[in-house]
């Protein structure tokens, strides 16, 4: 017996001293994993049960971040990064919920969070066979996307036609190879109940961001509504909170470290199936020319916001979400570089030929594949200089009045024709979601910001060499001096425009292409001359996809063959199941990093750091922590309430906001970013770098506890 308790330890103890592993887990695959030996506490069943209850129905798809439920009551917990698009615009001068933190002290105090949607699967199922059962032998590349793209469109609109309330999506597991069909609930109604001060849920800011040792408070409530009747209406002052099937007991055991921890959520994209031509474009066309903009800008908004708070307050959604992806590029470029990414692939891919070529059978099924991937790749890099300035011109993340434009314009030429073969943002499912997007961005419109962006987006399009001009802007720059001809048509064109009113870009948003010709507006006109050239490269996209498609499923087809095993696809924001264990690890050469940090740690950077608004932690925090007033949430070794955990599963961004739990299924913390060695991930997983960050439980339970005396939701939370 004591022989046998041994053996039983040790291989506890080995597994704990085991790599993490890669894989976000499709729903499908769940069953084959055998959890027990991987450390999980739990049957399959209660991870995914399509019949009963089981934990995938505590967990909410946020737009483009993960969520779940944490009291019957529809209470629900996500990051601040997530619901920093609510706190923002709820914020004023006057009531500065980002400064100050929010707290709605009973239901009525819940304020709306515009254009947020809770999202939760009902089903799904493997549409693979009827997606692709649409193809014809003598179709063009274009014809092939485009075919796929409508048989898709019609299968949506068909379910949610014959399922009121429900959102349906087909994702494309494997491209060009496998498709499945998700149907969610979508619930519309969703309020913000609590978030602490940015200096709390963002402390440490950019320099932080992407990085460990952490101290970040990463954490805010939400809740999610529905009519008496429980269908899933839009916000109203009768609506109910919502009763979810399932929701998770946030809880104050906490994990030590090589603990067993795993996770439910919604990654967004990963590239680990694709070539190294893909890899060395990233590193060599698309993520240096990204970083440059995205710098640019960055500069710009930061020396507006300086001074005036109310400026600060317009830019600051969009100087996160700048830093956010400016930052992770960075990281990803550097990632790339110094492993060698793209030729370590094109090694992997060189083996893969040999073996290809070894085998008639094989050369006739895969013999081109290579070749072709060439040719796709060496035309996406000629285009690429000109796609990119073009396709940066009309979209509404660097400017809300061009990219609103553009919009309108292309509403207009696609609600034309028939619903499902109009482009996505303009099907009727869409549309009004879209049209909130327009109005509600002209909230943060800051007029001298959108000027001097859209000038250096005209500028750097201007610049192109003569084969690859943008007629329009090649228009726009005239004959003589550009800069000038350009600065006279911004000042004219911000003066005459009327679409800094929201009601304009709604009513417009209905007209038909002759109507707003008519209307001779300077933004709407530029709009339609940039269209026939947007309209080319979009075509362009479309044959790419067709040519690279079935590439790439060949890719898979041929590495399956090589390898005997079966793969797990990439990253398409669809629920993934992952695992792994709290566990530090070791960016440098003699550098050690622990896997916990503590309130004394925000005590520590904040002294360290002073008169920094990003380690400027609240003065009511510094007390507490003098005090030692740690409630019931200190872990137990260390002494003192956790704040932030390392460890090494595997996520990506869409899994900001996934529940962290313990082999029990308990959540014991709230996935909210990776390491910066991590930000390469999305390309490659390893684990000697790959630690993904979470936000202590007992940091959430403390703050909500100690620090906002918010006993209301703590009670609701079953916690008091
Ligand atoms: N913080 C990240 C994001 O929001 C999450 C991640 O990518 O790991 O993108």
């Amino acid at each position: 017996m004591k022989n046998i308790l041994t053996a039983i330890v040790l291989l506890i103890g080995l597994a704990a001293m085991l790599p993490g592993e890669e894989g976000m887990y499709p729903l499908s695959e769940i069953h084959k994993l055998n959890l027990s030996s991987r450390g999980f506490a739990i049957e399959p069943g209660e991870l995914y049960n399509p019949s009963g209850v089981s934990l995938v129905d505590g967990i909410i798809n946020l737009g483009g971040c993960t969520a779940s439920f944490i009291s019957p009551d529809g209470l629900i917990l996500t990051n601040y990064h997530c619901a920093f698009g609510a706190i923002q615009s709820l914020t004023s001068t006057e009531n500065d919920y980002l400064r100050d933190g929010f707290y709605a002290a009973d239901a009525a105090g819940e304020l709306p969070a515009p254009r947020y949607t809770a999202r939760l699967i009902e089903s799904y199922r493997d549409v693979s066979r009827e997606v692709l059962a649409v193809l014809k032998n003598k179709m063009t590349h274009a014809e092939r996307s485009k075919a796929i793209e409508e048989k898709i469109k019609r299968m949506v609109v068909a379910v949610e036609k014959a399922s009121p309330g429900r959102r349906a999506e087909v994702a494309e597991m494997f491209r060009g190879k496998t498709y499945v069909l998700f149907v969610y609930a979508n619930i519309k109604d969703v309020r913000l109940v609590y978030a602490p001060p940015r200096a709390v849920g963002e402390f440490g800011g950019e320099v932080d961001n992407w990085a460990w040792p952490r101290h970040t408070g990463d954490f805010a409530l939400l809740r999610a509504y529905v009519a008496p009747d429980g269908s899933f209406a839009g916000h109203s002052p009768q609506n109910v909170p919502y009763r979810p099937k399932k929701h998770f007991q946030v809880s104050a055991a906490g994990v030590q470290a090589d603990d067993f921890v795993f996770t439910l959520g919604y990654p967004g994209s990963t590239h680990r199936h694709k070539s190294s031509h893909y890899l060395a474009y990233e590193e060599e066309v698309r993520l240096p020319a990204a970083v440059d903009l995205g710098r640019w800008i960055i500069a710009l908004k930061e020396k507006m916001s300086a001074t005036d708070r109310d400026t600060a307050i317009k830019l600051s959604a969009s100087l996160q979400g700048l830093w956010n992806s400016v930052k992770r590029s960075e990281g990803q470029l550097k990632g790339l570089k110094n492993l060698g990414l793209a030729e370590r692939r094109q090694q992997q891919e060189a083996e893969l030929q040999r073996f290809i070529n070894a085998d008639p059978g094989r050369q006739r099924k895969f013999g081109g594949l290579f070749a072709r991937l060439d040719r796709a790749y060496a035309d996406m890099r000629r285009r690429a200089s000109r796609d990119t300035a073009l396709d940066n011109l009309v979209s509404r993340r660097y400017s809300i009045i061009m990219g609103n434009a553009f919009a309108i314009c292309e509403a207009s030429v696609e609600r034309a024709k028939k619903d499902t073969q109009r482009e996505e943002a303009y099907m009727d499912r869409n549309f009004e979601r879209s049209e909130q997007q327009m109005t509600l961005a002209l909230r943060n419109y800051y007029e001298p910001a959108e000027k001097a962006v859209l000038g250096e987006l005209l500028r750097r399009a201007a610049a192109l060499p003569e084969g690859e001009a943008i007629a329009a802007v090649r228009d726009l720059a005239g004959q003589g001096d550009p800069e000038k001809a350009l600065a006279e048509f911004l000042e004219k064109a911000f003066a005459g425009t009327q679409l800094k009113d929201p009601a304009v870009v709604s009513a417009w948003l209905r007209k038909t292409s002759a109507e707003l010709r008519a209307l001779d507006d300077p933004f709407i006109r530029l709009a339609f001359a940039l269209y026939p050239d947007y309209r080319e490269m979009r075509e362009a996209g479309k044959r790419e996809k067709g040519v690279l498609d079935p590439l790439l499923a060949q890719l898979v087809d041929a590495k399956k063959e090589q390898q005997g095993t079966e793969f797990i696809p990439d990253a398409n924001s669809t629920l993934r199941l992952t695992y792994g264990r709290v566990r530090g690890y070791s960016p440098a050469d003699a550098v050690h990093m622990q896997p916990f940090t503590t309130l004394s740690g925000i005590v520590e950077k904040t002294a360290a750091n002073p008169g920094v608004e990003d380690f400027s932690a609240p003065q009511k925090l510094i007390d507490l922590s003098a005090a030692k007033a740690h409630g019931a949430y200190a872990h137990p070794a260390l002494g003192d309430v956790p704040v932030a955990m390392l460890y090494d599963m595997d996520t990506t961004g869409g899994n900001s906001g996934s529940p962290v739990f313990n082999a029990r299924g308990e959540l014991i913390g709230l996935n909210f970013d990776r390491v910066y060695e991590a930000t390469i991930n999305d390309f490659a997983w390893d684990p000697s770098y790959s630690r993904s960050i979470g936000v202590d439980a007992r940091f959430i339970l403390w703050s909500l506890d100690q620090f906002s005396n918010a006993q209301r939701l703590l009670k609701e939370m079953g916690v008091q």
